[in-house]
């Protein structure tokens, strides 16, 4: 078989690209896609209960790049939502991110913005080199808020305490001093009206893109001459583990339907502090699905086979570093996306670092 590229994996990183060789540059284009199901991470579908849920994990989409909302705005109608979240902590249901909201429920006050600040500076502590995510925590909020959200969450998350993990991990979320109890302040949020497979079929429909299904890549690039291959697997696959296997955190998802119409508040409520899972989706607040049924999802992180999260220590980001050697050496391959460059991307990042992919090395 003959084809200019070839396409490995069929998630948001895959199919941004694919589309747009396929529509601009009116390229034929291959896109081999291990799984029976394209969109990869993303995939969403309905159960048999006919209520939508997210196969690998609840997605809300969050930008506030116009450009990349243009973009799937192409492909796509927009179910807007914002996205809110509650904690249970001490027995109380308190939103997250942390805000002067939570602070006033969780110690029964009614501080304002700027008495939050002076009951926090009281509890930071001072650490002069902040080198990992406990001090991260520990130098804004201190050791209670530390314990009561942040401690054995990410010992269940990660398997191990912040202490031993970059302080990027938890300087991701957000410590709100106003009363903004949504999860992410972004100009665009939502998902799309149908769904995220929906929108990523569209983005697939065009006559130059074929698509494999079912198929490793290994099984059939030797039967297949191209020019270009956009490689979007995992890195350490492509190179045969030949320096050592790189280490994902995985996530065991356990699925219920329940004869009731709601089941919590938010469509997400994180526990840290009780219970083995993490957090529990409700999609139908996701999505505004009105079903006389809900499902949820309880998520259990875990090490398996499947890879959800890259793992942010030193040990991996340094082997991720050898093998990006590699792949730097690799002629006529584009390594793109969370897995090929073990690098955790939310969708709009993902999807310009595919724009802007396409612009660099096919224009
Ligand atoms: C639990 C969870 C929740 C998330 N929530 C959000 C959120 O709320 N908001 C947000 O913006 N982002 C979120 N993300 C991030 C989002 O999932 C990613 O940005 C996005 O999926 C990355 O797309 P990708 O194409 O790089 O990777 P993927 O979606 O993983 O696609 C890679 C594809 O390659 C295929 N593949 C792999 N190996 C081979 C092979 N050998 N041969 C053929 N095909 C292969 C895979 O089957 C897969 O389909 C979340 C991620 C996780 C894990």
């Amino acid at each position: 078989m003959k084809v200019k590229y070839v396409v490995v994996g069929s998630g948001l990183a895959g199919l941004t690209i694919a589309e747009r060789i396929a529509s601009q540059l009116n390229e034929k284009v291959l896109i081999v896609e291990k799984r029976n199901h394209i969109g990869g991470n993303v995939y969403d579908s309905y159960n048999e209960d006919g209520i939508m849920i997210q196969n690998y994990g609840p997605h809300t989409f969050h930008t506030n790049d116009k450009e990349i909302m243009d973009y799937i705005l192409q492909f796509t109608e927009w179910h807007e939502y914002q996205h809110r979240v509650m904690s249970y902590v001490d027995g109380n249901w308190v939103p997250m991110p942390i805000s002067l909201e939570t602070i006033n429920l969780l110690y029964n006050m009614n501080l304002s913005e700027d008495g939050l600040e002076e009951f926090i500076n009281k509890k930071k502590i001072k650490i002069d080199e902040i080198k990992n995510s406990e001090d991260v925590v520990l130098s804004q909020t201190g050791v209670d808020i530390y314990e009561k959200f942040f401690k054995y969450f990410t010992i269940k998350q990660w398997g191990c305490s912040p202490a031993e993990l970059d302080k990027s991990v938890i300087s991701r979320i957000p410590f709100r001093k106003n009363r903004d109890t949504r999860y992410f302040t972004d100009l665009y949020q939502g998902n799309p009206k149908g769904g995220f497979t929906k929108m990523c079929q569209k983005m697939a429909d065009h006559p130059n893109i074929k698509i494999l299904l079912n198929t490793d890549y290994k099984e059939v690039i030797d039967q297949i001459e191209y020019e270009k291959l956009i490689y979007t697997g995992p890195i350490d696959y492509y190179f045969d583990y030949k320096l050592g296997k790189l280490l994902y955190r995985s996530i065991r998802f356990e699925f219920e339907t329940l004869e009731m119409e709601s089941y919590q508040p938010t469509a997400s409520s994180r526990y840290p502090q009780d219970h083995a899972y993490t957090r529990i989706t409700e999609f139908k607040k996701m999505y505004g699905q009105k079903h006389h049924k809900t499902t949820i999802c309880k998520e259990y992180p875990c090490f398996g086979d499947e890879p959800y999260y890259t793992y942010p220590t030193q040990e991996w980001k340094e082997l991720a570093s050898k093998y990006h050697d590699l792949a730097s050496a690799e002629k006529n391959v584009i390594f793109l996306g969370r897995l090929a460059e073990y690098k955790y991307y939310d969708m709009d990042d993902v999807i310009r670092r595919a724009l802007d992919v396409f612009k660099e090395n096919f224009n």
